[in-house]
């Protein structure tokens, strides 16, 4: 199969090729733990997934890596090495406040002064969060601490991140200034600007790249970038050979990809349009310099911003929304991770209220015609090729496009079927990338035998004009998630509300 993906990198679609097939190497940037995941944040996960999925559908091996990264990192370390307050620090005031008011119900933090806790707290809450839009890699066996074995946490890897920084000094890409904490030195690397298109030469003159001149006393280069920070003060600490002190952001990635993938060079490094500069350019610059590579990942892809109705996501406009604020409200998680993958990667998504209803139409279509053929085809089985398949896939080969992928499942919908355990059978795979057949197990659909009871009950109280049982009755079954649907034929009926 001809796969094109959008290379960052290289600025153009280029043919997709993994250097040991059928392996394919790929690498997330996950979340920083010190808040809940908001659904920007998961714009950027659901799309590394379906990645992942329809990788394997098209029949590649993939070994997929996404970090948590849970060291306390300063709130200016977009900007400014080291600059601002800790996140931990901030994320622990949080959580005191919220305790304080009765908010917090998580028995598990019992002191918010313990940033490990604060960081198993919101990991926690993201790996619940990520199963319940259903990301494969949060659904791996658990390794008996919760965590999925391939969602490394930073604050395991720190020996690794310090061989590299070690490697790095050797190799003379890497250097102690005045200040005694460890600079990269950037212009060791010639290809550093190669992604971002941030050169040197472009950040010396201020041209679109961030700079900190707060540091250029103590550096060779102002773009050169922090590795490791001597700071006893610091919440989250370690002894190292350049004193006890914290690693810089970057260098985590670095460091757990290589390790964890086994992997110098990966097939595909993904994140958010916001982690290409400094993060990632700086990634770059780091792992080729320790490893001596000509390149750390053959693709980059990266997602575009999310707005919502519109406008950019903002506490203080009152639309910013985590996944957990959305469950809450009712929405099935189904419907979030099908509105997060309906839209281009590589275009700004607008997350509306109406595109979420036509998520939940969406959903329920497919829900409701895997119903119909398993009623009238039985089981499925286990293989099947077929048209529909082959154009779903070509679509999605085509630098993933979901739009054109789902057109074609959705025209196919409408069509007849005459061999509905085949149809079951193509359904059932291309909802291998989707998954949103089954992503929530207690959106089953068409309710079991206890709502069936109760809608023999309502009719039984309608027909003798019993209307406060009847009432009584439909709102126990609204409370319980349904829609109660009345017709002339059928009588009472229900269905799982997805929205
Ligand atoms: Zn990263």
């Amino acid at each position: 199969m001809d796969i094109q993906f959008y290379n960052t990198l290289t600025h153009k679609r280029e043919p997709f090729a993994p250097i040991d097939p059928p392996h394919v190497y790929m690498y997330n940037c996950g979340p920083t733990v010190y808040d809940f995941a908001h659904i920007g944040n998961f714009r950027a996960f659901v799309f590394a997934d379906v990645l992942r999925r329809f990788l394997e559908l098209a029949g590649y091996e993939v070994h997929q890596v996404m970090n948590l990264t849970d060291v306390g990192h300063m709130t200016d370390d977009q900007v400014a090495d080291g600059g601002g307050e800790d996140k931990m620090q901030v994320a622990a005031r949080r959580l005191k406040e919220a305790k304080k008011s009765g908010k917090l119900t998580a028995g598990d933090v019992t002191n918010p002064d313990d940033p490990y806790q604060v960081a198993r707290f919101y990991i926690n809450a993201f790996i619940e969060d990520a199963r319940a839009l259903g990301l494969k890699i949060a659904s791996d066996p658990p390794n008996g601490s919760n965590i999925p074995l391939n969602m490394p946490r930073a604050t395991d890897h720190v020996g690794k991140m310090m061989k590299l920084i070690l490697q790095l000094v050797e190799n003379r890409h890497a250097y102690v200034g005045s200040d005694g904490a460890v600079y990269y030195d950037v212009q060791s690397f010639p290809d550093y600007g190669k992604l971002s298109g941030n050169t040197l030469d472009r950040l010396r003159t201020g041209a679109g790249g961030r700079i900190d001149d707060q540091h250029q006393a103590v550096k060779k280069h102002p773009a050169d970038f922090l590795l490791w920070k001597p700071d006893k003060s610091h919440i989250m600490k370690w002894e190292s050979p350049w004193g006890v002190g914290y690693p810089g952001w970057h260098i985590e990635c670095s460091a757990m990809a290589m390790e964890l993938t086994g992997r110098e060079t990966l097939d595909i490094h993904t994140g958010g349009e916001d982690n290409i500069f400094p993060h990632h350019e700086c990634e770059i610059a780091q792992s080729c310099g320790a490893t001596g590579k000509p390149s750390f990942s053959r693709f980059w892809m990266h997602t575009r911003f999310l707005l919502v109705e519109g406008e950019k996501m903002s506490k203080s406009k009152g639309n910013f929304f985590t996944v957990r604020d959305l469950i809450a409200k009712g929405v099935d998680p189904a419907v979030i991770r099908f509105e997060l993958l309906k839209a281009h990667y590589r275009s700004n998504m607008n997350f509306t209220m109406k595109g979420l209803e036509d998520s939940a139409s969406a959903v329920r279509r497919l829900r409701e015609a895997a119903a119909q053929f398993e009623k009238a085809g039985g089981q499925a089985p286990t293989s099947v090729s077929h048209p529909v398949i082959d154009d779903f896939l070509a679509a999605l080969a085509d630098d993933l496009n979901v739009s054109g992928a789902l057109g074609v499942v959705f025209k196919w919908l409408g069509e007849v079927h005459d061999d509905p355990a085949q149809s079951l059978a193509v359904l059932r795979r291309v909802d291998s990338v989707l998954n949103v057949l089954r992503v929530s197990p207690s959106a089953a659909g068409s309710g079991d035998d206890n709502t069936a009871e109760l809608c023999k009950s309502l009719d039984a109280a309608r027909a003798s004009k019993d209307f406060a049982a009847a009432d009584r009755i439909r709102k126990e079954l609204q409370d319980a998630g349904y829609e109660v649907l009345t017709s002339k034929t059928a009588g009472t009926t229900v269905r799982r509300k997805l929205i």
